[in-house]
This record gives C-alpha cells, structure tokens and sequence, in this order.
C-alpha cells in the first residue's frame, strides 16, 4: 500500500513542536500506520536515511553553513518542505542576535566562532523554496493537522 513518505528536521530552536508533534503521535499513530511512512524522524528512531521523501517537516531556523548545506540536502530529496513554527517560518524568536547591538554582537563573538555560527540566523526561505508554513510557537497543532491530511490527499493516499 502506498504511504506518505515524511522526514521531521529539527534546526536551532527549542524543540517545542517536536513534543507536540510527538503527542500528536499518541492520537494519530494508529491511524496514520497504514497511511505514513516516517522515514527520516529522528525523534522516533535511532538511524534515519534522508532520500525521496514526499514531505519534509522542518523546525528551526538556520544559524551555520553546515545547517545550510543540510537543509539543501533534505530540500534536493523532498517533493515538499513545510516550515514548522516560528522560528522556521518567519525566523523570530531563534534570529533575535540579529537585532543585537554591537557591543552585544562583540559579546558573543567567541562563541560564534568556537562553534561556527554564521553572522546571521536565517528563516528556511532565505535558503530554501518552502511550500507551506505551520505557525505558531509551538506550532498551531490544528494547522499542521491541516497541511498533513492536505499532502494526504494531494499524493493520493486515503
Ligand atoms: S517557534 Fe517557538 S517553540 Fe518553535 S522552536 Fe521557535 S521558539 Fe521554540
């Protein structure tokens, strides 16, 4: 039986829509068995593979060249890319350095450097086409019902 091919990412944030999804989970898994195939899901499994996904879910916003070079790569192997929460979706509250004043910015140099942080924090857009946005912080758990039964449906999995 054909299944809807997910990933969930998670960059630089907190997480929060990672739990909530997790606790969608304890509602949803039974149903969505037959119908999702969670193939790249770190939160659920000890080794995941990031290759011809249907959908790709991703939290956080994207804060070094590194996180860059893997959100192209999880771009290039997913037929779509949803922006979970704030922080992926319009940047705040993740790219808040990027208003720091320059004796702050000077504050924090060293730590940018020792763990290769780019200058500036970006929303997935700024890296990435996105096809669709899930708001909130944590995301809207109703929305992302939403986007997922939307991709359900447009990938003909009933
Ligand atoms: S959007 Fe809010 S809940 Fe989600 S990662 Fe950012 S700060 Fe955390």
């Amino acid at each position: 039986m054909k299944k809807l091919k997910v990933g969930w990412f998670s960059f630089s944030c907190c997480e929060d829509s990672t739990i909530i999804f997790t606790e969608i989970l304890n509602d949803y898994y039974r149903i969505w068995k037959e119908k999702v195939e969670f193939v790249s899901v770190g939160v659920l499994q000890k080794r995941s593979k990031i290759k011809d996904l249907d959908v790709a879910f991703v939290e956080g916003a994207i804060t070094s060249e590194k996180q860059e070079k893997q959100l192209l790569n999880i771009r290039a192997e997913s037929k779509k890319l949803v922006a979970i929460g704030a922080c992926a979706c319009v940047g705040m509250p993740s790219t808040q350095r990027n208003l720091f004043d320059e004796a702050t910015k000077k504050e924090i140099e060293n730590i940018l450097i020792r763990f290769k942080y780019a200058e500036k924090v970006k929303k997935l857009s700024e890296v990435v086409t996105v096809d669709d946005q899930v708001p909130g912080c944590p995301m809207d758990e109703n929305a992302f019902l939403q986007i997922i039964n939307k991709y359900l449906n447009e990938f003909n999995i009933s």
